[in-house]
C-alpha cells in the first residue's frame, strides 16, 4: 500500500480522497468507491502497488536494484537505465493543474531525460475489438449489449475479422446511469484481459477476451479464414488442377468459382456449366450468394448446394466432379453429377481431402484483439506542463514518447493526443476505473529534460530514478515484456537521434 496522506483531508475519522472528482470520504479500514484508495488507520493509502518495470537479464532474472549487493558484475556492460517507472498504481491528480504524481529524471546515452507519470482519468475512451471470424456477428451499426445495456456497435469489418467499437463518451455519460456503469465495467474487464459476453442486436452472442479465440454462439472459433473465396482459388488452384473438375469456395463476401476464375483459366480448366446464385462481379467472383450468417464461409448456408443453380446441360456432363469448401476449410463436401446433372455427395478422395487440410493449415489461429483508445490531449496535460498545448506539439513533433504502462502506443495524427494501445502488452491489471464513470489508464510521457523545461514542465517536482530502485513495500518490480521496446531506450532513441 502506498501512503498518500498529503492528498487527503480529514472529516472526523473519515478521510477525503481528492484523487478524482468523486471526492470520497473514506472510513477507517474502508476503501473508496474505486477500490484503489483506502483509509488505513487514518492514512490515505493506495491499495494496489506502483508498478516499476525492470529489464530482465539474459537468464530471465530481474535486474537487482543497486546497493543490494547480491549481483556480481560479470564484465558485461549493462545499458542504463534498466528501470522504468510506469503510471500503473502511480495515482491521479485532481484538479488537473497539480503536477503529475511522479516526474522522474533518468539518463540515456548521456542525455538527461524525464518521464512524467500519471494515471489518466478517461471519460473519452473506448476499445476497438478485432474478432477473427467470418461468422456474421450482426449488421454494421447494430448495437452491442452487455446485460441488455448498449455499450457500443458493430463497425466496418476487416479482412477476415469482424470489428466492434465499444465504449466512448456517449455510452459512459450520455445514457442512463446503468448504461454508463455497465459500459465502464465491460471496458475495464476487457482492458485487464478478462472475458465479456457481448450480444449484438439482430446477430450473435460472442464471448470476447484479448488474446483468446472468440466464442460465437457457444462455439469456439478456431481458425481465421485464409482469404476471401477468390483469394483462396488464387492460392490453391494448382492443388485442384487435374484432381477435380470444379471448385466453389463459399464466402459471404466473395465466393470463388475455379473454372471461371483467372487462376483456373491460366491452368486450362474447362467450363463446367455450373451456375451460381448471387451477383457476378468479375469472372469467377460472386457477391451475395446467400445471406450473412454463422454457416459456411460466414453465410447462413448449411447446405452449400443452396447457392447453386441448375447446371447448364449444354456444358455439364454426368460424372463431373465438384468440391465445395469454405474459406477456413471447416466445411467441405465432394459431389458427383448424376444422370440428371444433379450433384450427389460422395466420399471425398484423399488428394482433395489433403487440399482441404492445406487450407486449414494456412489459416491463422482466430483471436480477439482489444485496443484501448483514449484522448490524452485534454486536461491531464496540465499535470505535465503549465502550458498544455506545448505537450501536444511536442508529441506531434516526436520529441515526446507516449507509453501506456510502458507499452508502446500509436498516437493518431491530427489534433489532440489520441492514442491506442494493445491491452495485452500492458502489465496485468494496468487499468482501473472511477465511478464518474470513467476508465483510469496509465500514461507516461518521456522526453529530454531540456525539452521538458522549454515546454513549461514542473521542474521543481523532478525526482531521480534512483528513488524508485530501492525495494519498497509500496512498489512492485515486474519484468519488462521482451516483445515490447524498452520505453527508455528503443523508442526514446528515435527522438534522441533525429
Ligand atoms: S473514486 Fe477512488 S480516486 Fe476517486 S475519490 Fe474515491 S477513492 Fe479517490
Amino acid at each position: 500500500m502506498t501512503l498518500l496522506q498529503d492528498d487527503a483531508t480529514a472529516a472526523g475519522d473519515k478521510i477525503r480522497c481528492d484523487a478524482c472528482p468523486v471526492m470520497c470520504y473514506i472510513k477507517p479500514g474502508a476503501r473508496g468507491a474505486c477500490d484503489r484508495y483506502a483509509n488505513d488507520a487514518g492514512a490515505l493509502v493506495r491499495v494496489d502497488p506502483h508498478i516499476i518495470l525492470e529489464q530482465a537479464l539474459e537468464n530471465g532474472d530481474l535486474v537487482v536494484p543497486f546497493g543490494s549487493g547480491t549481483l556480481d558484475w560479470d564484465g558485461n556492460i549493462l545499458r542504463e537505465p534498466q528501470t522504468f517507472v510506469t503510471a500503473i498504481g502511480a495515482g491521479t491528480t485532481y484538479p488537473d493543474y497539480k503536477p503529475a504524481p511522479f516526474i522522474v529524471a533518468s539518463e540515456i546515452d548521456g542525455v538527461d531525460m524525464v518521464t512524467v507519470v500519471t494515471e489518466g482519468i478517461f471519460s473519452y475512451c473506448g476499445v476497438k475489438v478485432k474478432i477473427d471470424t467470418d461468422r456474421h456477428l450482426g449488421p454494421e451499426c447494430a448495437a452491442v449489449r452487455v446485460d441488455g445495456e448498449p455499450v457500443g456497435h458493430v463497425t466496418t469489418g476487416e479482412y477476415g475479422s469482424q470489428m466492434l467499437s465499444l465504449g466512448g463518451v456517449h455510452h459512459l455519460t450520455g445514457g442512463s446511469k446503468k448504461e454508463g456503469r455497465v459500459t465502464c465495467d465491460a471496458l475495464l474487464t476487457l482492458c485487464n484481459g478478462g472475458a465479456v459476453e457481448l450480444t449484438v442486436d439482430g446477430g450473435a452472442t460472442v464471448l470476447v477476451q484479448a488474446g483468446r479465440p472468440p466464442i460465437v454462439n457457444g462455439a469456439i472459433e478456431e481458425r481465421m479464414r485464409v482469404g476471401c473465396g477468390s483469394a483462396t482459388i488464387g492460392m490453391f488452384a494448382k492443388q485442384w488442377h487435374d484432381r477435380v473438375d470444379e471448385v466453389v469456395v463459399v464466402d459471404d463476401h466473395i465466393t470463388g468459382v475455379l473454372s471461371e476464375h483467372q487462376a483456373g483459366k491460366l491452368l486450362g480448366i474447362r467450363d463446367t456449366g455450373l451456375k451460381m446464385k448471387g451477383r457476378r462481379s468479375t469472372p469467377g467472383r460472386y457477391f451475395q450468394v446467400a445471406e450473412p450468417g454463422t454457416g459456411w464461409g460466414g453465410t447462413n448456408v448449411a447446405d452449400p448446394l443452396q447457392i447453386l443453380g441448375p447446371f447448364d446441360p449444354k456444358v455439364a456432363r454426368p460424372g463431373l466432379t465438384l468440391l465445395m469448401v469454405s474459406t477456413t476449410g471447416e466445411h467441405a463436401g465432394y459431389y458427383v453429377l448424376d444422370e440428371a446433372l444433379r450433384p450427389v455427395e460422395q466420399s471425398m478422395p484423399e488428394d482433395l481431402r489433403r487440399s482441404v487440410s492445406l487450407i486449414q493449415e494456412n489459416c491463422e489461429p482466430a483471436l480477439c484483439t482489444v485496443l484501448f483508445m483514449g484522448g490524452a490531449g485534454g486536461s491531464l496535460r496540465a499535470g505535465v506542463t503549465e502550458n498544455p498545448v506545448r505537450l501536444t506539439r511536442s508529441v506531434k513533433d516526436a520529441l515526446t514518447i507516449v507509453t501506456c504502462g510502458g507499452a508502446p502506443t500509436y498516437v493518431w495524427p491530427g489534433g489532440g493526443i489520441t492514442f491506442m494501445v494493445d491491452v495485452s502488452r500492458v502489465p496485468p491489471n494496468g487499468f482501473g476505473y472511477v465511478p464518474t464513470p470513467a476508465l483510469v489508464a496509465p500514461i507516461e510521457f518521456t522526453l529530454r529534460m531540456s525539452d521538458y523545461e522549454k515546454l513549461g514542465g514542473h521542474m521543481d517536482q523532478v525526482r531521480p530514478l534512483s528513488e524508485f530502485r530501492a525495494p519498497s513495500e509500496h512498489r512492485r518490480q515486474v519484468p519488462h515484456r521482451a516483445d515490447n521496446p524498452w520505453p527508455l531506450l528503443a523508442d526514446a532513441a528515435k527522438a534522441l537521434h533525429r
